[in-house]
């Protein structure tokens, strides 16, 4: 299969800062691949290379087989901004049929394209009488213009209510399934973690993680956490049983590496008579994504 987007050895530098050093990256057709990193991390800088709005220093970017910029690749590459903004007068339809005009195509395809994002029964309402999750809709229905293979979308659902945030993935999921790769930059961490096949994790501009929350969970190899309760009476028994616990506030808090978890619970479960209750607390998402975004001091 011949990926949609492909990055080797990507380098830009502004002024002497190095926005992406020798970033390396692909995304394959139907593959839904989210871009994560701290604020001035180069998400940015990479979105628009890939659009071809800014020239790398190093490194081969190609999209559907195109450089970036070419007519070949932006014929097939869309994007959504962070914050899609579109003049209150003009409603949904107006908006689409002009782009569509604009592009060249039949315009009689807009309202299906409306229809597609759930906005038939608006699309003859001003855009200026639209939620901000309608609006985000319509951008996607601009991005959609030409059935693109590469959806490069900035924070798509930044400021979205949970319902919205939701039907909009469902959105992503049918265009995926459809063929096309998505690259969405996002500081949602749960959200891209349940709706997207591969996480990439940009710190100082280079990529410092990549795969499914899985692969990052056991490359990190972070530490379990373990809260006992001890039934009344037996937490120094515990203690003494445990010498790494710690007491916080009522309960015992022990913590291990991944590689020593069973032996822990094993210790723990010959306290049967004196241990009330466990929780074992793996490490959360931001824990993960907090390790790969620090590593080199970033
Ligand atoms: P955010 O989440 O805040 O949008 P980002 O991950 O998109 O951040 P970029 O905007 O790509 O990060 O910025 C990467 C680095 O490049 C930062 O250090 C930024 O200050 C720098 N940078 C970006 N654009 C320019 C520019 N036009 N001129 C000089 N430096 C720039």
């Amino acid at each position: 299969m011949t990926s949609t987007l492909t990055i080797s050895h990507l380098t830009k530098t502004y002024d002497g800062v190095n926005a992406l050093s020798d970033v390396s990256l692909s995304v394959e057709p139907g593959e839904r691949v989210a871009l994560l990193g701290h604020n001035g991390a180069g998400k940015s800088t990479l979105m628009k290379v890939i659009l071809g709005l800014i020239q790398p220093n190093g490194g081969e970017v190609t999209v559907c087989g195109a450089k970036p910029g070419q007519a070949a690749a932006r014929a097939k590459v869309a994007y959504l901004p962070e914050n899609a903004t579109f003049h209150s007068a003009v409603t949904g339809l107006e908006q689409i049929t002009y782009y569509m005009r604009l592009r060249n195509l039949d315009a009689s395809g807009a309202m299906e394209l409306l229809d597609r994002v759930g906005l038939s029964a608006a699309a003859k309402r001003r855009i200026g009488t639209y939620s901000k999750g309608m609006r985000q809709r319509v951008g996607l229905a601009q991005a959609l213009i030409g059935h693109p293979s590469l959806l490069v979308l900035d924070e798509p659902t930044s400021g979205l209510d949970p319902v919205s945030r939701r039907d909009f993935y469902e959105l992503l999921d049918g265009l995926a399934a459809e063929g096309a790769a998505i690259l969405l930059s996002s500081h949602a961490l749960t959200e891209v973690e349940a709706r997207t096949d591969r996480l990439l994790i940009l710190s100082g501009g280079r990529m410092v993680a990549e795969g499914t929350l899985s692969d990052l969970r056991r490359e990190a190899a972070l530490p379990v956490s373990m809260h006992i309760t001890a039934l009344n009476g037996y937490s120094a028994d515990i203690m003494d049983a445990l010498p790494n616990a710690i007491r916080v506030g009522d309960a015992l808090h022990i913590s291990c590496n991944q590689d020593d978890k069973l032996a822990t619970l094993a210790e723990i479960s010959a306290l049967r008579g004196k241990v009330a209750d466990l929780e074992v607390i793996p490490p959360s998402l931001e824990d993960i994504y907090s390790h790969f975004s620090r590593r080199d001091g970033q």
